[in-house]
């Protein structure tokens, strides 16, 4: 009697051992960063294009017969990412990912969302008034589609990749529109790829915080390598091999900045630039990545020339070293302003005929009808007839 008790104790004591241990085996413990098991890759390959579109970013993701898109570059990049798309095979989008209201990312999205046919496209939860990302929302309800907003942690599939959201990590992050960027973790068999959009470093910690495994393989550089993201706990959480910085030649925000290229190096990163290599394709098979050029060796810095009132001396980026993507469209080196800090040009009253910054008070007073987008720099406005705004002073 008593014996058999003590041999279903020992056999109960047996299973609940065994559970622990499977339990152990094959899931972290709570509280730990949660990594799944990667799909299949089938064979098959993923293609991650970077495209150079001058200042600003553009990324084409291709698995077999599926395609994303994230970001589009400027408002005059459309076409050229359009075709782009085409000499790649694309004809159609699985998602479309616009991460921020910015010009240099969203710009040339309605090109884009017109010319192909699209599954879904995921914008962050923040509604802004400038014509260009109107363009943007237009196409969308033309199209009579609903946008998907980014919930973290949620995974969509990809052919035999898939990816997770990673950012928005938080809800609000004031009046930076840099911060809502959202993120995304790329999985294609063991191989793992991190963009960001713009975030900057609130939401960089946000994002570390969240509990999601982020360490990855190829990091994109957070705000075109800017120095007010890609901060050190960050790249160290990431701990990428490889990172692809995407900004136009001679920009005049100094990206990337001397603080970012001095972290990417002290994390023993190897850097991609398309300001100096154009276009940069990596491609995976699960296991090893291969690149389409070497890592950049300048270890080069920008130089910011915020301090200059036009575009005029200002370099644009069809330059040599400027690829078929860039000579193909018309570039004016993007908006720039005397502040250097903002990335969109300016936004026209048509009835007054008159230009203001983006964050001059009286662009919400004027009227939808009148307000429209323009890159063009304050002397080329002026030689349209356009005044600048006496309380701005663009
Ligand atoms: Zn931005
Ligand atoms: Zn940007």
């Amino acid at each position: 009697m008593n014996r058999k008790r003590h041999q279903i104790k020992a056999a109960i004591l047996l299973a609940v051992a065994i559970i622990v241990l499977q339990i152990a085996g094959c899931s972290l413990p709570i509280g730990e960063k949660t990594a799944r098991e990667p799909k299949s890759t089938n064979g098959e390959t993923i293609e991650i294009h970077f495209l150079d579109v001058g200042q600003g970013d553009a990324t084409l993701i291709k698995q077999g017969s599926h395609a994303m898109l994230i970001d589009a570059g400027n408002n005059d990049k459309g076409t050229a990412v359009q075709s782009y798309l085409q000499s790649q095979g694309v004809e159609s989008l699985d998602y479309v990912i616009g991460t921020h209201p910015d010009s240099d990312h969203v710009g040339g999205l309605d090109v884009v969302l017109y010319k192909f046919p699209w599954d879904t496209v995921i914008l962050p939860d923040l509604e802004k008034d400038t014509k260009t990302y109107q363009d943007v929302l237009k196409v969308i309800k033309d199209k009579q589609k609903s946008i998907t907003f980014p919930v973290a942690g949620t995974s969509y599939g990809l052919g035999n990749a898939e990816f997770t959201i990673i950012a928005p990590a938080a809800e609000d992050y004031g009046d930076n529109w840099n911060d809502y960027s959202v993120g995304i973790l790329l999985q294609f068999g063991e191989n793992r790829f991190v963009f960001t959009g713009d975030a900057e470093e609130d939401a960089e910690q946000d994002m570390a915080a969240e509990g999601i495994d982020l360490s990855a393989d190829v990091l994109k550089a957070a705000h075109h390598g800017s120095d007010t993201a890609n901060t050190m706990p960050f790249l160290e959480e990431v701990s990428p091999k490889s990172v692809v910085v995407s900004c136009g030649e001679g920009n005049s925000y100094g990206h990337p900045r001397a603080g970012a290229m001095n972290n990417f190096r002290s994390i023993g990163a190897e850097v991609y630039r398309t300001d100096e290599q154009g276009t940069i394709v990596a491609v995976s098979d699960g296991k090893e990545i291969t690149w389409n050029c070497s890592p950049s060796e300048t270890w080069k810095a920008g130089e910011p020339t915020g301090s200059q009132k036009t575009g005029n001396g200002e370099k644009p980026a069809e330059e040599p070293g400027a690829t078929e993507l860039e000579k193909g469209s018309q570039d004016r080196g993007g908006g720039k302003n005397s502040a250097g800090t903002q990335e969109d040009g300016y936004i026209l009253n048509t009835n007054t005929r008159k230009f203001h910054r983006e964050s001059c008070s009286s662009v919400s007073q004027m009227q939808e009808e009148n307000k429209e987008y323009s890159g063009l720099t304050p002397q080329e406005l002026e030689a349209q007839g356009y005044k600048p705004c006496g309380n701005c002073n663009p």
